[in-house]
């Protein structure tokens, strides 16, 4: 009921036996398609597959080499154009619904999302790895998103008369901006997509979907529940393709004016850079939603609650082993606690296990490609200092796992504290005062999350002034952030400062106008 105040959906209790038969089965179900009758995920235009795609790529599991859940159609430069001239004619009728029917089309999504959850699931934990109860609140992410945005949208589009005088009238209020390219990330590759499209759809905007490569299944699946939901064929297309190829002329079409895109801060400023350039026949100036890089920082205080910083620091640092912009991977502890906080988190991290993320018992699931797996033990290879690390299961194949790794007495100086890893690395490093934790927590290019274990109520209060990030979470872990409650995003070389799921997200989707009338 779209009048009842937002709540966050609940995760799945998994003490449930019925409820974690329904991930098993769907788990299964998707395992038997490595016999070869994988689906064939294609392209959409105007509600209709797309069959001549240039090229097709596999979607294989992190899990195991050659464990294939799918191939997918590549889009070539022609189905861009053909997409932008569907949507050109959609468009024009969607910015003139009426906002509850388009609000409907989210409500009606979060309803099909939620009876598909156990599939979803399911096709997450696969696709990309992550682990059962990570993925179910993805899933409950998604959920949210499309209702928190559909019950925002009714407000926004309400007009408003600005004047108090007799004799004039000034009528304040939003329309749609165009069509909206997204440009999703693989790590939640359910609600991120979600969120950045059900914004844009409710805003009445026409929509592009390009899902990063390895989460191309889920995205396929995300955009059916959007046609399912309502949505008029010629308003959204879902174009599958290389960033390289087909994301950089999404970045670039003149006719594509808000991009919205969640991954790496190279990519993020590239986009920047391409959408100022004004280019023949575009009639208006492109913006650009991006939520970039993290490196961030928890500070561990003297007479911190060490049970409830071991549990924090350890979900917020390995948690999707450390696959989340939001990951904490600098650690910042004072001196008074240092060694026994760190003794109980080195065991803590010793007992965390590695391995297929479809276990439920696993703590950690793979890395998402061998890229990554490369680029991560590069780095705790070339860290030139001794690890802790956590276990690997026994039952794990050729795939990508990487055991939870802590490095101690780090010096703050060091490159693992400097670049982003996107893995299971965290770097602690010793600290002689609260302030000098948070000076070395700011001391760095990001500002996306951080998290302060304490118990001092002044040290509470001066990190909420001065520990400089877009989420600050106080003894508590620094992932995680719930729609609606922690609206997510962050500034510096982190994004533009963007707050997914809170107030203000929609109304970067829309132009503000005034009609004034002398009355
Ligand atoms: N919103 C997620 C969190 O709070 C992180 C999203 C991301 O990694 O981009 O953990």
């Amino acid at each position: 009921n779209p009048k009842e105040e937002f709540l966050n959906v609940p995760l799945l209790d998994f003490s449930i036996g019925s409820n974690r038969d329904g991930i098993r089965e769907a788990l299964g179900q998707l395992r038997q398609r490595r016999e070869g009758d994988f689906p064939r995920i294609l392209p959409f235009i105007n509600g209709k597959p797309v069959k001549d795609c240039p090229h097709f790529i596999a979607s294989d599991s992190p899990e195991e080499t050659g464990f294939t859940l799918g191939t997918v159609g590549m889009v070539g430069p022609e189905h861009l154009e053909q997409a932008v001239e569907v949507l050109k004619g959609g468009f024009a009728k969607w910015r003139e619904t009426n906002p509850a029917l388009r609000a409907r089309v989210l409500f009606k999504a979060a309803d099909l999302i939620e009876v598909s959850r156990s599939e979803l699931v399911a096709l997450i934990i696969l696709e990309c790895g992550k682990p059962w109860i990570e993925a179910d609140a993805d899933v409950a992410e998604a959920i949210d998103f499309c209702r928190y945005y559909g019950k925002n949208a009714l407000d926004l589009f309400k007009s408003e008369n600005l004047c108090a005088y007799d004799g004039e009238e000034d009528h304040h209020f939003y329309e749609a901006r165009g069509i909206c390219g997204i440009i999703s990330p693989w790590n939640f590759p359910l609600a991120i997509p979600c969120g950045m499209f059900s914004a844009a759809l409710v805003t009445g905007n026409a929509v592009i979907l390009k899902p990063a490569e390895q989460s191309t299944l889920v995205a396929s699946r995300l955009f059916q529940i959007f046609l399912e939901a309502g949505m008029p064929a010629d308003v959204g297309a879902f174009l599958p393709g290389e960033g390289e190829t087909i994301g950089r002329s999404i970045v670039q079409h003149p006719e594509i004016d808000t991009l919205v895109f969640t991954g790496s801060k190279a990519v993020g400023m590239d986009i920047i850079r391409e959408a100022a350039v004004l280019r023949k026949g575009q009639t208006h100036v492109k913006r650009v939603i991006a939520e970039m890089g993290g490196k961030n920082a928890i500070v561990v205080d003297d007479g911190a609650d060490l049970d409830q910083a071991v549990k924090g620091v350890l979900y917020s640092a390995f948690g999707y082993a450390g696959q989340k912009c939001s990951a904490c991977s600098r650690l910042y502890v004072h001196t008074s606690i240092h060694d026994r906080f760190i003794e109980r988190l080195t065991t803590a991290v010793q007992s965390l296990v590695a391995g297929r993320a479809s276990d439920p018992s696993v703590d950690l699931g793979p890395v998402i490609d061998d890229d990554a797996m490369k680029r991560i033990n590069g780095a705790i290879a070339s860290a030139g200092l001794e690890a802790v690390m956590g276990r690997l299961s026994a039952d794990r194949e050729a795939g990508r796992y990487i055991p939870a790794t802590l490095f101690v007495e780090v010096d703050p100086d060091h490159k693992l504290l400097q670049e982003e890893l996107f893995g299971p690395v965290l770097a602690a490093v010793r600290v002689d005062s609260f302030e000098e934790g948070i000076r070395l927590a700011n001391a760095h290019e990001y500002g996306l999350t951080g998290g302060v274990f304490s118990r001092h109520p002044g040290h509470l209060q001066y990190a909420a002034r001065h520990f400089r990030v877009g989420n600050l979470y106080l003894n508590r872990s620094c992932t995680g952030a719930l729609v609606g409650r922690q609206p997510f995003g962050g500034f510096k070389h982190s994004g533009v400062g963007s707050k997914a799921g809170g107030p203000d997200y929609l109304k970067q989707f829309v132009l503000p106008r005034i009609v004034c009338e002398n009355t």
